[in-house]
């Protein structure tokens, strides 16, 4: 039985025609049967489907975002492929069926279930179109569903899996055909037992290789990005950032905790659990070593990470009837959050009010506000930006808080985090 290994490709390495050039450069003598490849939306695909879903919900006309949308997929197949090739009906087909999706009713009560049944087009358009442009270059591959491999539950925009049923799939359908041919598969999506489309939470293609990966018992992952590799920040956002040539699990799961946006935080767990490590590498320079996450022993220098995390919402609960805040308090706050699956950032208490940093989530924070009004008195800020640095010392610090209109502050031996208002909110 041949090795399996499993590459993801992210929106950036297919964001045009160029890039699904380099992609199969990259492939060219890495392409074999074993290899499973998962991509995800082309670009800024799924920021444009959720576009869309607003628009919908508003009531408002997107016509001419689909066809924008539209375009911008044929327009990346006309540099691709001759002029008579079965994309472009694979691609409208497509498109009619998004369209068939988004006449249904779409309710606030509905609506991330409705969310799950179109961002997933996505994946399904850039999947497709790298597969067929493969087998145009001779490079023979298979598409395999991921909805037909990967079983979630029905909590959607953020399904669980089922990795008992996804490992059966896995073994039954992805395998055979692995034994022959390199297999491209749609990144981000699974489906439930009912066949409906799940999604497993923005950034999630990377977590659908660790699935494969860990239901396969693949021998290792590749991560391409437009970064070398695992950076002690986010380039886009810091000079002078140090590249880790490898990384322990830990220390790379918790940079995930923190928002690294480098890797999805819940790929690292089914990688460890199961010893497969796993390969950040830079499709612009795919010789480069990139960084290696695996188990150590030992743990080298502590450079100092810093992790930013953009659109913050704060909301701070005030106990009203001049208790202090205790722990059936902060269990009714835990409560909200978990019903409503929102994860804290951040914590703090004081004698009489509860602090947390969430993600802002369309509706999440309102419901939240709405079910403990009449226990607190609750205050609430939008836009704000979260910086965790990971092994602080003195000068990280005085050079991330400098200038800053700093809300909440946190330190602890080996964390500290900063809540502050950007300067352009
Ligand atoms: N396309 C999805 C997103 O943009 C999933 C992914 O890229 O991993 O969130
Ligand atoms: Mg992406």
């Amino acid at each position: 039985m041949s090795k399996t290994f499993v590459f993801k490709f992210g929106g950036a390495s297919v964001k045009d025609a160029g890039s699904i050039k380099n992609l199969s450069e990259i492939l060219f003598n890495r392409l074999r049967n074993g290899l499973v490849i998962v991509i995800s939306a082309m670009g800024k695909t799924t920021n444009r489907l959720e576009e869309i879903l607003q628009i919908k919900y508003r009531q408002e006309d997107y016509s001419s975002n689909i066809t924008i949308l539209k375009e911008f997929h044929l327009e990346i197949c006309r540099q691709l492929f001759e002029e008579n090739s079965s994309i472009f009906p694979i691609v409208s087909n497509l498109i009619t069926q998004l369209e068939k999706q988004l006449e249904r009713s779409l309710t606030k009560e509905n609506y991330d279930y409705f969310y799950d049944q179109v961002v997933c087009y996505g994946e399904l358009l850039s999947s497709k179109i790298l597969q067929e442009y493969l087998c145009s270059k001779g490079y023979i591959c298979v598409w395999q569903d991921a909805r037909e491999i990967i079983q979630t539950d029905s909590n959607h925009r953020f399904a669980k899996v089922n990795w008992d049923q996804t490992t059966a799939n896995c073994q039954k359908q992805l395998a055979p055909k692995l034994k022959q041919f390199p297999v491209i598969v749609p990144g981000f999506i699974g489906s439930t037992v009912t066949g409906d489309s799940t999604t497993l939470g923005r950034e999630g293609s990377d977590f659908s290789a660790a699935i494969l990966a860990s239901c396969l018992h693949a021998q290792s992952v590749t991560i391409w990005k437009d970064v070398p590799g695992v950076l002690n920040a986010d380039p886009k956002r810091f000079s002078d950032t140090v590249k880790f040539e490898e990384l322990d699990y830990h220390e790379a799961a918790e940079l995930t905790y923190y928002g690294a946006s480098v890797i999805h935080p819940k790929t690292i767990k089914p990688l460890a659990n199961a010893g497969i490590p796993l390969f950040v590498k830079s499709f612009l320079q795919p010789t480069e070593s990139g960084t290696k996450i695996h188990h150590m022993d030992y743990i080298n220098e502590k450079i100092p990470c810093i992790v930013v995390k953009d659109d913050q919402s704060l909301l701070s609960f005030k106990v009203t009837d001049f208790t202090f805040i205790n722990e059936g308090h902060i269990q009714e706050i835990y409560q909200g959050l978990n019903e409503l699956k929102l994860k804290v950032n951040l914590l703090q208490t004081s004698a009489i009010s509860i602090s947390i940093v969430v993600d802002r989530q369309d509706f999440k924070i309102e419901k939240l506000i709405a079910n403990l009004q009449d226990a607190f008195q609750i205050r609430f800020n939008e836009h704000l930006q979260l910086i965790t640095i990971k092994h602080h010392n003195p000068i990280t610090i005085e050079k991330i808080i400098k200038g800053k209109e700093v809300i909440m502050e946190q330190i602890t031996r080996t964390t500290f985090q900063v809540l502050h208002k950007p300067a352009s909110s």
